[in-house]
């Protein structure tokens, strides 16, 4: 039985599991893949401290670290549900893909979550060599230069108002025939002199020279033209994704534990969840920003929190 049961591997896991073996309780970590998101970035210059490193090192120097204390690190493994307790003080048993049972006095969920895609050919092969998918973290790599964002919603929007300050020239396509995105943003976005907004704009291929993105191509889905746009970089803005589905469907006590509309886990001040002794942190939460340097701040601030429960909650 562990005290703490830290589940994800990625900046929020890894911070928690720190901050938890450091009171000296039992701490055990799973995780399907160490490092999470971070492992499929390239360029990071807003670690702050560290003025650019790259991701696959970042995910090391978290190993290293984590692997510094006494953690019981459970790699490649998947749980696939939890089972809380209704009672404080109870245990939450947490299911591997591989059949085991985990039961933990206090669980804390790092899951994080994973960009949709457009699915589109090119894609993967230029992702990071033009393909982006976070504003914050690779906008400036485009300074000057054209992109185009793809989504009309509120990320799509503020992502066009954000890199209209940096590049030459900013297109948006959005797929249906009104764009979702707050009247305020659109409103600001109409408002400035290099965004272009392209309704019922279906793209169908990134095109590139080989080693970068150089383009894209879409079809006008009110006439079915085909279109080309030369640009320098694609911010795909179609959502973000929880890492929540092994909480659903799970029967009455995994129900319980509140989800907003979009799958993202409902997390208090202290990192709680509305399950007892159940605590998330970092990208799978409904905390408004995702970024490195904010998920370890929640995964240190959601090991306080369950620290703290530990320490006023009898064993049962
Ligand atoms: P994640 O990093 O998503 O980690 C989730 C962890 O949970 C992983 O270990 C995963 O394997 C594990 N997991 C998931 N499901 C299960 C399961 N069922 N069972 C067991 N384990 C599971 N942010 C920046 O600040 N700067 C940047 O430059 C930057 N660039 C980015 C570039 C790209 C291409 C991407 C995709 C993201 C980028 N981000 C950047 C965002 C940043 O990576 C995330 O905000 C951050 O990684 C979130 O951390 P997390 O620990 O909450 O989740």
């Amino acid at each position: 039985t562990f005290d703490m049961l830290v589940v994800g591997g990625g900046p929020a896991g890894a911070s928690a599991a720190i901050y938890a073996a450091r009171k000296g309780i039992n701490t055990g970590l799973v995780a399907s893949r160490f490092g999470g998101q971070v492992q499929d970035t390239l360029a990071i210059e807003n670690f702050i401290s560290v003025k650019a490193t790259e991701g696959p090192k970042l995910a090391a120097h978290l190993e290293e670290h984590v692997r510094d204390y006494d953690v019981d690190i459970m790699q490649n493994q998947s749980v696939v549900a939890i089972k809380g307790t209704d009672q404080a003080g109870g245990l939450t048993e947490v299911t591997l893909e591989n059949g085991a049972v985990l039961k933990s006095r206090s669980v804390l969920l790092a899951t994080g979550a994973r960009w949709r895609e457009m699915n589109v050919p090119g894609e993967q092969e230029y992702r990071g060599k033009g393909v982006a998918y976070c504003p914050h973290c690779d906008g400036p790599l485009f300074k000057g230069k054209k992109v185009a964002v793809i989504g009309g919603g509120n990320s799509g929007i503020e992502a066009a108002i954000d890199l209209a300050g940096i590049t030459e020239h900013v297109t948006v396509l959005e797929f249906s025939d009104v764009l979702r995105a707050d009247e305020v943003l659109q409103k600001k976005a109409r408002s400035m002199g290099n965004i272009d907004i392209i309704m019922q704009a279906q793209t169908t291929e990134v095109l590139g020279d080989g080693s970068k993105v150089n383009g894209l191509a879409y079809t006008d889905r009110t006439t079915g033209e085909n279109h080309t746009l030369e640009l320098a970089g694609i911010f795909v803005q179609i959502g973000l994704v929880p890492n929540t589905e092994f909480l659903k469907g799970q029967g009455d006590q995994a129900d319980a534990l509140e989800l907003t509309p979009r799958g993202e886990i409902v997390v208090g001040r202290r990192g709680e969840t509305s399950l007892p002794g159940v605590f998330a942190a970092g990208d799978v939460t409904d905390s408004p920003y995702k970024q490195i340097i904010i998920a370890m701040g929640d995964g240190a601030n959601a090991a306080l929190g369950a620290f703290d429960y530990l320490i006023r909650t009898p064993v049962v």
